[in-house]
């Protein structure tokens, strides 16, 4: 079953990591396998890229970067529409390859596909609005302006647990921008990224843009640093754990690059005595334990109202009880495994430190006795001081912690160093606006009545404090890919200067 999919998509045995305008045959990276996480059996081998091959993608990146810079912007956009199509047509088999490699269930696996090709669409409107503004000048016979250049090749670094999607949300934008781009995807998701290039290739190919989009798989200390230190990328959007941004963070701003910083979060669902509980509960469910509690989204901390607590507690245990976990690709499971063999060891040790600390772990926990890396949910009753609870474990973990005012939760909710998603689930207007006011969440993403995971294209995606302030996909987080000029243009045959200043040269130029 697994073999035709990979024969479709075009994943021999052994693949190629590397790819500049074409494939480079034989990269000199390490050869490194990509792991089915729900049975820990290979599904093939891919060779990554070496630090030359690098140098060699990236070279090719900036000649493409000048010739796609003169190709007017609605024509890039039309290269993303055939992209968008491209992807429609292989929704099904490239959902499930992120099935495969990734563990995500096929419903999640096929969406992450859907962002991608939202992506497309949402670009493809916005190549013909890469607008600025004009501005009112003081000085007569002026008029300023300010347009959007391309800004150069960008370097992606992606997160293995959205292989695609987040490729897709700087991809699209950097294309239709006018930006050259180099992939460089998590070493644990090798394959999804290949599939995608494959797919990339047929429509750059048809389109003479080769190079545009290229490919370096490669680890984090070769071709990663390699990457993040290179003055000739001037952006570097970077996906990934908040220890990944910091290294990220200081590397290029030392080269006075631009970064864009999509980091690790510690989110929060606030469930108040006047909520809807059935909703609170079902958007906690699917926050904590779908993606097997891997997304930068999922919720770690439920802060519930002390009446409520013990309800939520039971209600919470009995839906954990119940939960299908098995295979992702079948039907009916709602969660999968976790990505490897360190992702269950994090887990356990966390829960670990969550029962030192006081904590007491209420359901779940354990590894399951199968084959690959699975683990039940854990629900875990916890203080807001506990250290453990104030860090981001990539599992499916959720702490939970009782208040008793509004302003006690919000403070517990904004406690943390991550500032990714918050929720509050209410049905109290003051409480609602309150949580959504400036002494509400800090966080980059506030919902009302939904929970943390699951964001539209169409809104600006990102977070503040140790999650980087970033923001891609929808609204304007466009102009992160371009360069911003101020342009001031006199028709006059005076030389008034701003501010009124004087600066008489009449008699030093005659
Ligand atoms: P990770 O930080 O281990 O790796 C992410 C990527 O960074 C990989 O491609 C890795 O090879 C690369 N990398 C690591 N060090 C690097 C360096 N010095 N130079 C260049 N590249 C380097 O993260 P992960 O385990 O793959 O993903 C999980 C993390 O990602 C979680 O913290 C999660 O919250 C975060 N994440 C955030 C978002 C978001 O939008 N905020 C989305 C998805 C995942």
């Amino acid at each position: 079953m697994f073999d035709d999919l990979l024969e479709r998509l075009g994943l021999a045995s052994v693949n190629s990591g590397a790819c500049d305008a074409g494939w480079i045959e034989r990269p000199g990276g390490e050869v490194i396998r990509s792991v089915n996480p729900a049975t820990g059996e290979s599904l093939a081998e891919v060779v990554m890229a070496s630090v030359d091959d690098y140098q060699r993608i990236v070279e090719r990146s900036c000649e493409a970067f000048v010739k796609w810079r003169q190709v007017p912007a609605p024509k890039r956009g039309e290269v993303v529409r055939q992209l968008g199509v491209a992807l429609r047509e292989r929704k099904r088999d490239l959902g499930l390859l992120v099935t495969l490699e990734t563990g995500k269930i096929r419903s999640e696996g096929e969406g992450e596909v859907q962002e991608m090709i939202d992506m497309c669409d949402f670009a493809v409107g916005l190549s013909r609005q890469l607008h600025g503004l004009t501005i009112a000048s003081e000085r007569p016979l002026h008029r300023m302006m300010e347009q959007w250049h391309p800004l150069g090749p960008v370097g992606i670094i992606t997160a293995f647990n959205f292989p695609v999607a987040v490729w897709a949300w700087n991809a699209a934008l950097a294309a239709v921008c006018g930006d050259s781009m180099i992939w460089k995807p998590s070493p644990e998701t090798p394959l999804t990224a290949i599939a995608v290039q494959k797919i990339v290739n047929e429509v750059a190919d048809a389109n003479d843009c080769a190079g545009v989009f290229s490919l370096a798989v490669g680890g984090a200390n070769d071709v990663g640093e390699s990457l993040i230190q290179d003055p000739r990328l001037p952006l570097i959007s970077a996906t990934g754990s908040c220890r990944m941004g910091a290294r990220v963070a200081e590397v290029v701003a030392r080269r006075m690059g631009r970064s864009l910083l999509e980091l690790g979060g510690n989110n929060a669902i606030i469930v108040t005595p006047s909520a809807d509980l059935e909703l609170a509960l079902r958007g906690t469910l699917f926050a904590a334990v779908g993606t097997a509690g891997q997304r930068c989204t999922t919720v770690r901390r439920l802060i519930v109202h002390e009446s409520l607590i013990e309800t939520v507690i039971e209600r919470l245990k009995r839906s954990f009880a119940s939960l299908r976990i098995g295979n992702p690709w079948d039907d009916g499971v709602l969660m999968g495994p976790l990505i490897n063999e360190r992702a269950v060891e994090t887990m356990r040790q966390a829960l670990e430190s969550a029962v030192a600390q006081g904590g007491t772990v209420l359901y779940g926990g354990k590894r399951l006795p199968r084959p690959g890396f699975f683990v039940e949910p854990a629900l875990v009753r916890a203080e807001p001081g506990m250290p453990i609870v104030g860090e981001e474990t990539f599992a499916p973990i959720l702490y939970v912690l009782s208040y008793s005012t509004l302003d006690e939760a919000i403070s517990i909710q904004n406690s943390v160093a991550q500032g990714l998603t918050s929720a509050i689930f209410t049905n109290d207007l003051r409480e609602s606006e309150q949580f959504l006011s400036v002494e509400g969440s800090d966080c980059g993403i506030a919902n009302v009545n939904i929970g943390t995971s699951g964001a539209e294209i169409g809104g600006a995606f990102g977070g503040e404090k140790a999650t980087g302030g970033g923001r891609e996909a929808g609204s304007d987080a466009w102009k992160t890919y371009m360069r911003r000029q101020t342009c001031t243009v006199n028709r006059g045959s005076d030389l008034p200067l701003a501010q009124g200043v004087k600066f008489d040269t009449e008699h030093s130029m005659t």
